[in-house]
C-alpha cells in the first residue's frame, strides 16, 4: 500500500506528463489499491480537456490498425496521444493483448504516445469503471486524444464505448452479415462509421448498406449530427486525414451544442450511481456470511421464506430500508 505522501508526489509527477508516474498510477487503479480513489479524486480536478474517442467493430476489420494510423496522425499534428485497448472477453490482463498488437507497439518508443491494454478481471461494470478511471489519469496527464479501442461490438462494449465521446465503429468490406448485426446496440452509440480496407473490393457497397441502415434509423443521439461514412485504407494511408477531421469536427459539434457538457454530466451520474452500488454490494458480502446466503437462498427455494421479505430484512441492516 502506498502512503500519502508517496500518492501526492506520484500525482504531481503525474500532472507533468510523466509517463512513468502515468503507468504506475494505471497499475494502482487496474489493482484497485486503496489510496487509489483519493488519487483519482484528485485528478479529476485536472481532467476534462482530452476529446475520448472510442474505436470498435467486430475483430479483424482493422481496428488496431485503424488506431495506429491516428496515432500517427495526431502525433504529426503535435497531439499526444493514449491508447487504451479494452479486451472484455479475455481473462489476461496487460502484457497478452498487447503482444498481438505488434504494429501498435511500434509507436510505443515514442514519448508522445502511451498505450496500455486492459482486459476483464471480474465483472464488466468493473472493467467499464476501471477504464473510466484511466481515462481520467491519462487526461490528467494532458494526453489529447485517448482512444479507446476494444473488441467486438456486444454489450461489453457498447457499456465501454460510454466513456468515449465521439464513438467510430469500424466495419470491413465483404462482411456481409456484419452491416446487418450493426443493428443491435451499436447504432445507438455511433457518431461516425469507418468503412476500412477501402483498397479491397466491396467497400462502396458496405458504404452504400451503412447509408441506407442510417436513413432507416435516423441517429437516435442527436438529430443534428449526420454520422459520417469515412472510408480508409490502411493500406494505402488513404481516409486517414479525413477521418481525423471528422473527428475533430464531431468534438466542435458537441463543444458548440453543448453536449459535450450534457455527456459528460450523465456520465458522472452513472458514475456516482455506479460506486454507491459497488459499496452498497461491498457491504452486504461483509455483513451476509455464506453460511448465511446458503440458508436464506434454501429457505427461499422451499418456500419457507420469499425474496422480497428477505431483501427487506437485508436492506434494514444495511441501514438502506425506508
Ligand atoms: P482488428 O482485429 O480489428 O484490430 O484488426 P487488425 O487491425 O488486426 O487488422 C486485421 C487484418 O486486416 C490484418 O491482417 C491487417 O493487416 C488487415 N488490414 C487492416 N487494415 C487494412 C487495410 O486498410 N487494407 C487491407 N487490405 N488490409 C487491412
Amino acid at each position: 500500500m502506498q502512503n500519502q505522501n508517496q500518492n501526492q508526489q506520484l500525482i504531481e509527477r503525474l500532472l507533468t506528463g510523466d509517463r512513468r508516474a502515468l503507468a504506475r498510477m494505471v497499475t494502482l487503479i487496474e489493482n484497485g489499491v486503496p489510496g487509489a480513489r483519493e488519487c483519482l479524486a484528485e485528478l479529476h480536478r485536472h481532467a476534462g480537456h482530452a476529446h475520448i474517442i472510442g474505436v470498435t467493430g467486430a475483430p479483424g476489420v482493422g481496428k488496431s490498425t485503424l488506431v495506429t494510423q491516428l496515432t500517427r496522425e495526431f502525433r504529426r499534428r503535435e497531439r499526444r496521444v493514449a491508447v487504451i485497448a479494452v479486451d472484455p472477453t479475455s481473462p489476461f490482463s496487460g502484457g497478452a493483448l498487447l503482444g498481438d498488437r505488434i504494429r501498435m507497439m511500434e509507436l510505443a518508443g515514442d514519448p508522445g504516445v502511451f498505450i496500455r491494454s486492459m482486459a476483464s478481471r471480474g465483472s464488466l461494470g468493473g472493467l467499464s469503471a476501471a477504464t473510466r478511471d484511466v481515462v481520467r489519469a491519462m487526461d490528467a496527464a494532458g494526453y489529447d486524444p485517448i482512444l479507446i479501442e476494444t473488441v467486438g461490438t456486444g454489450q461489453a462494449e457498447v457499456e465501454i464505448m460510454r466513456a468515449a465521446h465521439s464513438v467510430m465503429v469500424v466495419c470491413a468490406p465483404g462482411l456481409g452479415d456484419e452491416v446487418q448485426a450493426l443493428k443491435a446496440g451499436i447504432l445507438e452509440i455511433a457518431d461516425l462509421f469507418v468503412v476500412s480496407k477501402k483498397d479491397k473490393p466491396g467497400a462502396n457497397q458496405t458504404a452504400a448498406e451503412l447509408a441506407m441502415l442510417l436513413s432507416l434509423a435516423p441517429d437516435r443521439r442527436t438529430a443534428a449530427w449526420r454520422i459520417p461514412i469515412v472510408l480508409t485504407s490502411a493500406l494505402k494511408g488513404e481516409g486517414i486525414d479525413q477521418l481525423v477531421e471528422a473527428l475533430e469536427r464531431h468534438r466542435r459539434f458537441l463543444q458548440e451544442s453543448g453536449l459535450l457538457q450534457q455527456r459528460a454530466q450523465r456520465q458522472i451520474r452513472s458514475e456516482i450511481e455506479a460506486l454507491i452500488v459497488q459499496r452498497v454490494l461491498q457491504s452486504l458480502e461483509e455483513q451476509v456470511s455464506p453460511d448465511e446466503w446458503r440458508r436464506l437462498l434454501s429457505e427461499i427455494n422451499q418456500r419457507a421464506r420469499d425474496p422480497y421479505s428477505v431483501a427487506r430484512e437485508l436492506e434494514t441492516r444495511l441501514g438502506i430500508s425506508h
